[in-house]
């Protein structure tokens, strides 16, 4: 270790033992609660006045328009990018990244066995574009902005500080045998320490799988598993609105499942007294010896980044694999050009690190431009209703992206939740995960950003690895209207299919919302499965990416999500397969069969709603076995999983050939009994009165 190092170790820990840092929560000596920097004062710098505003597009793409000057309009900086990809995103790819080697082709795609691959000879490493090279110019500068649960009691960390964290974690992980293309799980709350994680993984070429620290010990090991994973990064607990939740039992009883796990590292989060067996590793202390500094790997543009599990309409969750070079392009440039990133902003995305969106947008788009941002690990009602807001107005944010979910929860509050906080500092607000209805895009729009802020309503998914649909890039001033993401962003060209397959041209029509070109950020694979893969997205429509949405082309050309098409449900902007729930609940010992489908619920987008056949001669109460399937579901699953309704029924509407016509239950669960179609062909048609009648008796109650 260079003694300079060694020196600034040695000074760090004397420095928190003399001014005798108290244990519990908040405030112990560990990493994730970043104990180095308790008495950090960097400061954020100051917002840089607004480059002059390009006419030509929202936010300016020099790298393109410098060279072509006849693109001289946003539409044609867009046809361009559709017409000429290799051209744009190798300008962007040489200006945006730094790499190791630089690449000479830019794509390689072999569409008829969905292999796509960017910038296939060039080499660079994820976290050096994420952090080095940032540390470099602007050492001071704050990476990480953490709001944790308790208001008040923000920390920052700035870009060296977060460099040296990421290459002690990085050391720890190379020198317990963590190698290239090894799986490490990552079960962690929001903090410092889940991004050093990843980005310590992403050093030494390692594959980050996070799992939401919401999933049960059931959901975390089959994900352990898939992944083939050796190496666990926990903490001890974790503190979300108040409460606190037992991180490491859930481990502990995940990886007794998971024979394939040889380490777990445990962090500290509130310093609570925890059971460590023999795989356990406390991660403050080996951090605590480890160098601040390590090689980067030399990797390949198309190594494998991270894995991150998502729901499909059948069978288990499935491993979404994202690799490295085209997915951080695509993630810093849609969190550039869709949000107007400036230095100087603070860019404040509400989601956790354990779904897509904050993997793309609290970590590595805005990382990747050199950004400031929050690490909120709270809730949208903790301590009251308007933490939000509040968090808005202490941490100077800019930009404020979140769920339409939490907007549909506090809309409910009084105004004056929102209006008692300064909320000038905004500037760009977003919504991701659902649809964005009209109620909360003007409580949005009009409340929280007083009609002044662009409000972007983003579409996109895990498989796309950023956002495909916004209303911004777009011609500066061009209008943003509620309800709908609109446009397509640059590379990005929508195509509607209808029943047939057949390309819906035109204006004013529906269809299957496909993708007809390449981008940079498209997962290349399931991880294990590449047949799952060409099977769910590319052999439903041919020759185009299928998301899985239905979508609206309006008369003047803009874009409507329109819901799913396939037996996945959106909880809460959480994906989750009916096929899921219906499988954890038919373990059950009395329960015979089981249809879940979703229903229209007014904060959580969608609610979960069971249809259930009980086993004859069952005779347990139907309280006590609805009791007993919440907790189930619970625990293979998750809490968003657990359905809102479970209906006895006496039997399921099946067709001859024993399919069940789940369109008849969606119907029934949404109240819409006069829209229940031709049920003539059913095996037995008096079964769909029973149901009416049973869901009429529950709705009554
Ligand atoms: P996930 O991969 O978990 O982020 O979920 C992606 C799914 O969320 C999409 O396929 C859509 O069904 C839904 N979704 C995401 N963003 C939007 C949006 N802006 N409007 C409507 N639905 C959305």
């Amino acid at each position: 270790m260079p003694s300079s190092v060694a020196v600034r170790l040695v000074a760090r820990a004397v420095g928190t033992r003399k001014f005798g840092v108290p244990q519990g929560p908040f405030c112990s000596r560990s990493l994730l609660q970043s104990p180095f920097r308790l008495s950090s004062s960097a400061p954020i710098p100051a917002p840089t006045p607004a480059p002059a505003h390009s006419d030509i597009t929202t936010t300016p793409i020099p790298e393109i328009t410098d060279i072509y000057p006849h693109l001289n309009t946003h539409e044609s900086i867009y046809q361009f990018s559709l017409e000429q990809p290799e051209e744009f995103w190798g300008r962007l790819g040489r200006a945006r990244l730094e790499w190791q080697r630089e690449f000479q082709t830019v794509t390689d795609h072999d569409y008829h066995n969905s292999i796509f691959r960017w910038f296939p000879d060039g080499q660079l490493n994820v976290s050096v574009n994420c952090v080095d090279r940032h540390a470099r110019l602007h050492p001071n500068r704050v990476a990480l902005l953490w709001e944790k649960d308790e208001p008040g009691q923000q920390e920052r960390v700035t870009y060296r500080q977060l460099q040296e964290d990421v290459c002690r974690m990085a050391n720890v992980l190379r020198a317990s045998g963590v190698g290239r293309g090894d799986r490490v799980a990552i079960y962690l709350p929001v903090s410092p320490l889940a991004v050093a994680a990843m980005l310590a993984c992403a050093r030494i070429g390692a594959v980050h799988s996070v799992v939401f620290a919401g999933f049960s010990a059931d959901a975390l090991a089959s994900r352990i598993q898939d992944a083939g994973a050796e190496t666990v990064i926990t903490a001890d607990q974790a503190v979300r609105g108040g409460k606190v939740i037992q991180l490491k039992q859930v481990v502990d009883a995940a990886v007794a499942k998971c024979p394939s796990v040889r380490q777990v590292f445990v962090g500290q989060r509130t310093g609570a007294q925890i059971n460590m067996g023999n795989r356990d590793i406390p991660l403050d202390k080996v951090l605590s010896t480890a160098s601040t500094e390590c090689e980067p790997a030399v990797q390949g543009a198309e190594d494998l980044l991270f894995l991150l599990y998502t729901s499909g309409s059948t069978g288990s969750p499935k491993g979404v694999a994202h690799t490295s070079a085209g997915y951080l392009l695509y993630a810093a440039t849609t969190h550039k050009h869709v949000f107007d990133y400036r230095d100087g902003d603070v860019f404040g995305c509400v989601a956790d690190i354990g779904w897509i969106t904050g993997h793309s947008y609290v970590v590595y788009g805005p990382l990747a431009n050199g950004a400031t941002t929050v690490l909120f690990e709270s809730t949208p009602t903790y301590p009251d209703p308007g933490r939000y807001w509040e968090t808005v107005s202490r941490l100077g944010i800019t930009h404020f992206y979140c769920a339409p979910t939490a907007l549909r929860l506090l809309l409910r509050y009084e105004d004056s939740w929102v209006l008692r906080h300064d909320r000038s500092s905004l500037r760009i607000l977003g919504s991701v995960g659902e649809p964005l209805n009209h109620e909360a895009w003007h409580w949005f729009n009009d409340l929280v950003g007083e009609k002044r802020c662009d409000l972007v309503d983003t579409w996109w998914q895990t498989e796309t690895g950023g956002i495909m649909l916004s209303p911004r890039p777009s011609a500066p001033g061009a209008p943003i209207l509620p309800g709908m993401p609109m446009r397509a962003m640059f590379g990005v060209r929508p195509v509607l299919r209808g029943v047939d397959g057949s390309e819906m041209k035109g204006r004013s029509v529906d269809g299957a919302l496909c993708v007809g070109s390449v981008w940079p950020g498209i997962a290349r694979t399931v991880f294990g499965d590449h047949k799952r893969y060409v099977d769910t997205y590319f052999a439903p429509f041919p020759g185009h990416y299928f998301s899985g949405d239905g979508a609206h082309r309006d008369a003047d050309g803009h874009y409507q999500i329109t819901g799913r098409m396939d037996d996945v449900i959106n909880v809460t902007g959480h994906r989750l397969g009916t096929a899921e729930v219906e499988d954890a609940m038919t373990e059950h010992e009395d329960v015979a069969e089981v249809a879940v489908v979703g229903f229209p619920h007014e904060v959580k987008g969608e609610g979960v709603y069971a249809f259930m056949v009980l086993k004859n001669g069952v005779d347990a109460s139907t309280e006590q076995i609805t009791d007993q399937l919440r907790k189930l579901v619970r625990s293979k699953i998750a809490g968003y999983a657990v359905p809102e309704v479970f209906l006895v029924c006496p039997g399921l509407p099946k067709t001859r050939s024993g399919k069940i016509m789940r369109r008849i239950l969606r119907n029934i669960a949404a109240g819409k009994h006069e829209e229940l179609g031709d049920t003539s062909t059913l095996a037995d048609p008096s079964v769909v009165q029973a149901i009416v009648n049973a869901h009429a008796a529950h709705s009554a109650k």
